[in-house]
């Protein structure tokens, strides 16, 4: 689908040039001639941009921070144009929410690779946004938090001289950790200083291009996305020149943002700012979604994980076994005469019975054995690379885990006995790929019946694959 652009400028003639170039990159533009106008556009249709040159009835910052109070707007990318604008006057676009700064007149280059860079940058936001709402309905994610650490942010210059009084400034004004860096710093964060304290690269990174170097600096931005220390950080590029082909150049390589060399410290703070609220957004995104999966895959009872995860993962062990012509155990345990404890002392202790059951399991195996949840009072235990005698071992050893230390449980009753059957079956390794998970898990249980029939509180060991 077209994206629309929705031009603000009272100037007929500006808005044709603009219109021309505009839709020569097959953008849909609409054109309106007032603040009043404009605003009552976006409430009949939400514009994917809106470019805001001189009005007749408002200030283009007045104008931004309208938009930015109405709900469809509110985080649309608005760039505003302007006629050769001076620091304090960027300063008030980008704090009435503007979301760049046009200097006009400017190369038809430059105008595409900022809109570009804009409606890249709104998309992944707006995914992110919709997704964070998503997890929060599904009750994945909690509100952001109201605090959060300070940013790490990396400034990458030659000339450091140069600076050196906004970097004084920018420390002043901002909560974050500023640090000067080199490009081998910024791709080996372990050896770098941000690296040293945190293992990660920087949150931000400002690059300041030297004004007859700026074409092979610059050569850096495609790396910054290419590798992962960097591929998330925010990018602001402060470049000699911001009207120029140069200027395109350095957002179509990837940065998210240019601005004047010598913009000033506030400047860069607001810009700085923006970026961070950006990356933090992505990075609390990135771990909800990683707790989303865990709580896929987990048993929130005992923490271990269940049966979804559980079956594919024992394919896994039975592939790498089959590979090294190892073989592995499969165990199934199953509580004794559990019910019973339910009926006896409720369900709460039932409850805590298994939680403790599955803490004495994890507490007994090692990291490499996989502990899963697989039924009410179910467990299943796979022991990569495990002989007959190996899984005995364990067997035995898990049995006693339950028997030997009796089970407190929640309402002032004296701590009771619990204990485990085990069934067990050694699969040897084949070179055809072997039984399926489910096959195995079979043979298991009906070692764990056995178990059960000879009295309980042991352990059975079946060879037999299920027929
Ligand atoms: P057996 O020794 O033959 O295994 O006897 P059992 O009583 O352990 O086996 P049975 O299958 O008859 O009963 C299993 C009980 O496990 C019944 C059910 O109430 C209980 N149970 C299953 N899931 C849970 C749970 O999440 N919490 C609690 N408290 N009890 C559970
Ligand atoms: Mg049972
Ligand atoms: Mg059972």
């Amino acid at each position: 689908m077209a994206r629309q652009i929705l031009l603000v400028d009272a100037v007929a003639t500006n808005r044709i040039v603009l219109k021309v170039k505009l839709a020569a990159a097959f953008y849909e533009v609409e054109q309106t001639i007032s603040a009043a106008e404009a605003l009552e556009q976006v409430r009949r249709k939400t514009p994917s941009a809106i470019l805001i040159g001189g009005l007749g009835d408002a200030s283009p910052v007045e104008l931004c921070r309208q938009l930015r109070a109405i709900a469809a707007t509110a985080h649309c990318p608005i760039v505003v144009m302007a006629a050769e604008s001076d620091a304090s006057a960027r300063i008030a676009a980008l704090e009435a929410g503007a979301s760049s700064i046009l200097d006009l007149p400017c190369c038809d280059a430059l105008l595409l690779a900022r809109l570009r860079a804009l409606l890249r940058g709104h998309e992944t936001e707006m995914e992110l946004r919709m997704r964070e709402g998503t997890h929060r309905a599904l009750g994945l994610s909690e509100a952001p938090a109201s605090f959060d650490r300070p940013a790490r942010i990396g400034i990458l210059a030659e000339e450091r001289r140069g600076l050196a009084g906004r970097l004084r400034e920018l420390r002043r004004m901002l909560p974050h950790r500023f640090e000067m860096m080199s490009p081998r710093e910024v791709f080996h964060p372990l050896t770098g200083p941000l690296g040293r304290q945190a293992g990660t690269g920087p949150d931000v990174l400002v690059i300041a291009l030297d004004a007859d170097r700026a074409e092979v600096e610059m050569q850096i931005l495609p790396d910054l996305r290419a590798r992962t220390a960097t591929r998330h950080a925010g990018v602001l590029v402060l470049a000699p020149d911001t009207t120029g082909p140069l200027a395109a150049a350095v957002l179509d390589l990837g940065a998210d943002n240019v601005a004047p060399a010598c913009a000033s410290a506030a400047e860069i703070a607001l810009r700085i700012d923006r970026l961070t609220t950006r990356r933090r957004m992505a990075d609390r995104l990135r771990s909800t979604v990683q707790a989303g999966l865990r709580a896929a895959v987990t048993d929130p009872l005992t923490g271990l994980f269940n049966r979804r995860y559980a079956l594919p993962h024992v394919t896994r062990i039975a592939e790498r076994a089959n590979r090294l012509m190892r073989p592995f155990a499969v165990m199934v345990a199953d509580l004794d005469h559990f019910k019973k404890v339910n009926d006896t002392y409720g369900h709460a202790a039932g409850d805590a019975v298994l939680a403790e059951v599955a803490r004495r399991l994890r507490d007994n195996l090692r990291a490499v054995d996989l502990v899963a949840r697989i039924g009410g009072e179910e467990f299943l235990v796979v022991l990569p690379d495990a002989s007959d005698r190996t899984a005995g071992d364990t067997a035995h050893r898990l049995c006693a885990a339950m028997s030997e230390a009796p089970f407190v449980i929640p309402g002032g009753e004296a701590p009771i006995r619990i204990t485990i059957s085990i069934g067990v079956m050694i699969a040897q390794p084949a070179r055809d790929g072997g039984p399926a998970p489910e096959d195995l898990l079979r043979s298991a249980d009906a070692a764990l019946y056995e178990a059960k029939a000879q009295g309980r509180n042991q352990v059975e060991l079946s060879r037999r694959p299920a027929a």
